[in-house]
């Protein structure tokens, strides 16, 4: 091989409009879900800003409505919904009561904004006194099975209330196939089911522990979420969610598990869903306000590789941000 006869990469990158042509990957407001923790409160203005997230509020349902109006304004065409319930007991009823903190938010953002698609996160966590995900068995454990009616109960007031989809985080074994049997029974056959399928007992979870209050009372949530070490397993997990009933599986968190969405796309046709966690938000939040890191650069850089690695969908706390650089 004479000099210079080798592969001249740089020739495709010389100007903006060559990287334009070849880029592979294309960010689109349609692949972004954000996030949003709405309060039940009488008071219609209240808003707290939550010092682990910056630039993220528990919000009233009034305040909600606002700023998902505002980000829509933007392009923002999705959002997932966490509520923080007035009151908490051990078996978290507020997550299915008719009149709950997430339905009333639903229904309000729905009677608003029809054509918004709101995502609802069916767990027990954020209304059990005790923070777990599912009912206690007396003796420290989570009982699974006698925990899925109630799921599927949630499931059912939300599409009630008009959640477009149902998204169930607990990572209980069968709730996909309870939720399925229970969504069809009460006439919502046609509500798809996002599964956190493979989802991990995460440290990067902790500033949402904080936003949503939830942290356990004691101990922690490795009884049931995935270990961080373990791919196949969660092959397997989402298999299983597949088999039951899952229209879209989920990897949680995102940037530390880049590699299982790769695999889950690679194996399944099915969408994939990849969810940037409060401690990712966080993490790039702290650099960028210590100007470590390029806020712009740094965001889509963080983004774009989710959906490189296979993510058909991202739910993330930046989309009201990005929108608008896109
Ligand atoms: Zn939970």
């Amino acid at each position: 091989m004479a000099f210079g006869d080798f592969h001249r990469g740089r020739r495709l990158r010389r100007t903006a409009f060559l990287r334009d042509m070849v880029r592979e990957t294309e960010l689109r407001p349609d692949d972004l879900i954000q996030g949003y923790f709405v309060v039940d409160t009488p008071d219609a203005d209240f808003e707290k800003p939550l010092g682990s997230m910056p630039g993220q509020s528990q919000l009233s349902v009034e305040k909600l409505v606002a700023r998902a109006g505002a980000a829509m304004d933007m392009g923002l065409r999705s959002v997932i919904v966490f509520g923080l319930p007035e009151k908490k007991d051990p078996a978290g009823s507020g997550a299915y009561a008719d009149d709950g903190i997430v339905q009333r938010a639903v229904m309000r953002l729905k009677e608003t904004y029809p054509q918004l698609a709101v995502v609802t996160d069916v767990c027990l966590c954020e209304y059990t006194s005790h923070g777990h995900c599912g009912l206690l068995d007396g003796h420290g454990e989570v009982n699974n099975d006698a925990t899925l009616e109630l799921l599927a109960k949630t499931a059912v007031s939300h599409a009630r209330a008009g959640a477009d989809i149902i998204a169930p985080s607990d990572m209980m074994d069968g709730r996909v196939a309870a939720i399925r049997a229970a969504l069809d029974d009460a006439g919502f056959s046609h509500i798809p089911i996002m599964s956190y399928a493979v989802k991990y007992a995460s440290a990067f979870y902790g500033p949402f522990r904080e936003a949503a209050e939830s942290a356990p009372a004691f101990g922690d949530r490795r009884g049931y979420q995935m270990d961080p070490a373990n791919v196949r397993e969660g092959l397997r997990e989402a298999a299983a969610d597949l088999e039951e009933g899952a229209d879209i599986l989920m990897v949680k968190p995102a940037m530390p598990y880049l590699d299982v969405v790769r695999l889950l796309r690679d194996s399944f046709d099915t969408p994939i869903a990849a969810y940037q966690v409060s401690g990712e938000y966080a993490m790039l939040q702290a650099a960028i306000a210590n100007g470590w890191l390029d806020e712009k650069r740094a965001i889509l850089e963080s983004l774009t590789g989710i959906k490189r690695a296979g993510a058909d969908m991202i739910i993330t706390y930046f989309a009201e941000k990005v929108l608008p650089w896109l």
